[in-house]
């Protein structure tokens, strides 16, 4: 009884006494049940079986709820390092398959650019037929719409299905609420402590950066060694409590509005996200099982809401329910402060443009956890993860700005100001280096090490940069057309054309990819 009471006098209302060295953190809450909460809040406990990981989150705030798309990352996150299942999160979460982005942009006209996962080889494609959408057997596939499931006959009149999944670089569409759902069951399975509780407060210890406490609505104390600040937008322990300055992105991004949607009832399910220039902004089309979600990023500079809808609408007429969603585009100063670190959209976001949120909780949450029991001692490697990850993100930012600087496609106001305004000093050396050398990913070897070693890029790669500026019609003043063994690339082309002309229908595959996937896992 009398331990009790000096725990409850100590605020260690949640937390038991901390054992061990006292120079690490003992204790967890993640403070946010959207993605980047679970997700955080699963890999501790993957990590650190035995210790106490607490999810605090208010079912009076909702998650932003819209259809997510991915990178790769996330297949090796989840059935890699998480160890989910996949079949049942195939069955469960119900994902769509994703190949790359259709990017409608870049050229006037109806011209589009496929940007495949994977490693394109955009220099054999475009010398071959002046574009690059034939650059790799997946880009191959993304052109026809086709699916990556083959049917072929056994020789006995059977259809036997196989699947290309094992050969290609994919990710997965995902519906955020069926996706955060089944997250709750993996955290409850896991021994994941849950409360709800809105958190109005946080305490800070006298005269150190670290927090005491944060506080519940009703006055509660949730004291605990380390927080996470999961809380979205709101940013409330990093940005509110700590007052990190924020670092707004927006000479180099003018967007700062959504209008999302649902389009019912669609019975193709494309195979990738796709990515068309509005007049003041961009639309995207994330496939769902039986409808699409789609949303209209743009500029509140250039268009009222009233207008942005009524384009909207106008191109998208089947649009169900539409919401207002407003965003700042950013990152704050620091990802660690004392004992808190912001992961998620507490810590920056950057619109969808290359569907990189998830990417980037994945990575912010591997840098905590996997760095967590030396985070106490050692206020050099907390500076090293602020730096490290900021020049992510700063990376992020000036990739997503070559999509505004360079795309022709329109003439409006809003374009017109993104080609003479959009900042791109932060990428300024390999745009010149693009044009004056070639595509970047033939560069030399040499050339390629130095490239690399100065951008802090997690997703992309120099073929990334390329695909981008040879989509948007940006040919390398000295662009190289020499290709060595071009007949081995016809051959490449001709061998993935007749791999398409096997697959099935694409909204035949899901059903079939499921049958096959539970006979594997
Ligand atoms: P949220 O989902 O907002 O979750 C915040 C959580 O904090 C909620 O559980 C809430 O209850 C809790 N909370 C907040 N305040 C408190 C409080 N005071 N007390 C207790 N709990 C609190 N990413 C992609 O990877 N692909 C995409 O295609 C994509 N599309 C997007 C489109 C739009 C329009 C926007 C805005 C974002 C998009 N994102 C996308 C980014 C996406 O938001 C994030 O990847 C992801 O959903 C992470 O959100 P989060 O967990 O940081 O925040």
């Amino acid at each position: 009884f009398l331990h009790s009471v000096s725990q409850i006098k100590n605020g260690f209302f949640n937390a038991p006494p901390p054992e061990g060295p006292e120079d690490e953190y003992k204790n967890v809450a993640i403070i946010g049940g959207g993605t980047a909460g679970y997700l955080t809040a699963l890999l501790f406990k993957e990590k650190y079986p035995k210790m106490q990981v607490t999810l605090i989150e208010s079912s009076k705030i909702p998650v932003i709820g819209v259809g997510e798309a991915t990178t790769p990352e996330i297949r090796s996150f989840l059935f890699g390092v998480l160890k989910f299942s996949a079949h049942e999160f195939y069955e469960k979460v119900k994902p769509t398959w994703k190949l790359g982005i259709k990017f409608f942009w870049g050229l006037p006209g109806d011209y589009y650019f496929n940007y495949p996962f994977g490693w394109p080889d955009v220099k054999s494609s475009y010398v071959a037929d002046g574009d690059i959408n034939n650059s790799s057997l997946t880009a191959t596939l993304m052109d026809q719409e086709s699916s990556f499931v083959v049917a072929a006959n056994d020789g006995r009149g059977l259809q036997q299905y196989s699947t290309l999944s094992d050969d290609l670089f994919y990710a997965l569409h995902l519906d955020n609420v069926s996706f955060i759902n089944y997250l709750k069951i993996k955290a409850q399975e896991k021994g994941i402590i849950h409360i709800d509780d809105l958190i109005v407060d946080a305490e800070r210890k006298v005269d150190s950066d670290e927090l005491a406490a944060v506080i519940g609505e009703t006055g509660r104390r949730h004291v605990y060694d380390f927080y996470v600040d999961c809380t979205g937008f709101s940013s409330l322990l990093l940005g509110k409590t700590l007052k990190s300055e924020y670092v707004s992105y927006d000479k180099s991004l003018f967007c700062d509005t959504a209008i999302v949607g649902n389009i019912p009832g669609v019975k193709k399910i494309k195979t990738y996200t796709y990515a068309e220039s509005m007049d003041h902004g961009w639309c995207w089309n994330i496939p769902m099982r039986g409808e699409d979600h789609r949303g209209y990023v743009f500029s509140s500079g250039y268009c009222s809401i009233g207008e942005a809808t009524d384009e909207f609408l106008r191109k998208n007429p089947e649009i169900r329910n539409p919401g207002i969603v407003r965003f700042k585009t950013g990152r704050h100063r620091e990802i660690c402060i004392g004992n808190v670190f912001a992961i998620g959209n507490s810590f920056a976001f950057v619109e969808p443009l290359e569907s990189t949120g998830i990417h980037m909780i994945i990575t912010e949450a591997k840098r905590l956890v996997n760095n967590f029991s030396e985070l106490k001692r050692s206020p050099a490697l907390r500076k090293k993860i602020n730096t490290d990850i900021n020049d992510n993100w700063d990376y992020l930012r000036d990739f997503l700005a070559i999509h505004y600087k360079f795309n022709k496609k329109f003439d409006t106001p809003f374009w017109k100001d993104c080609r003479a305004l959009t900042d791109v000093s932060g990428i300024q050396d390999m745009i010149d280096l693009y044009h004056e050398v070639g595509l970047l990913s033939c560069a030399n070897k040499s050339l390629v090490r130095m490239i690399n070693s100065s951008i802090k890029d997690v997703i992309f790669g120099l073929v990334g940069f390329d695909v981008m500026m040879m989509g948007q019609g940006e040919i390398p003043k000295n662009f190289d057309r020499s290709v060595r063994n071009q007949h081995i690339w016809k051959s490449n082309v001709e061998t993935w054309k007749a791999i398409r002309s096997l697959t099935v229908p694409v909204d035949k595959d899901l059903d079939i990819l499921n049958e096959y996937l539970e006979s594997r896992w």
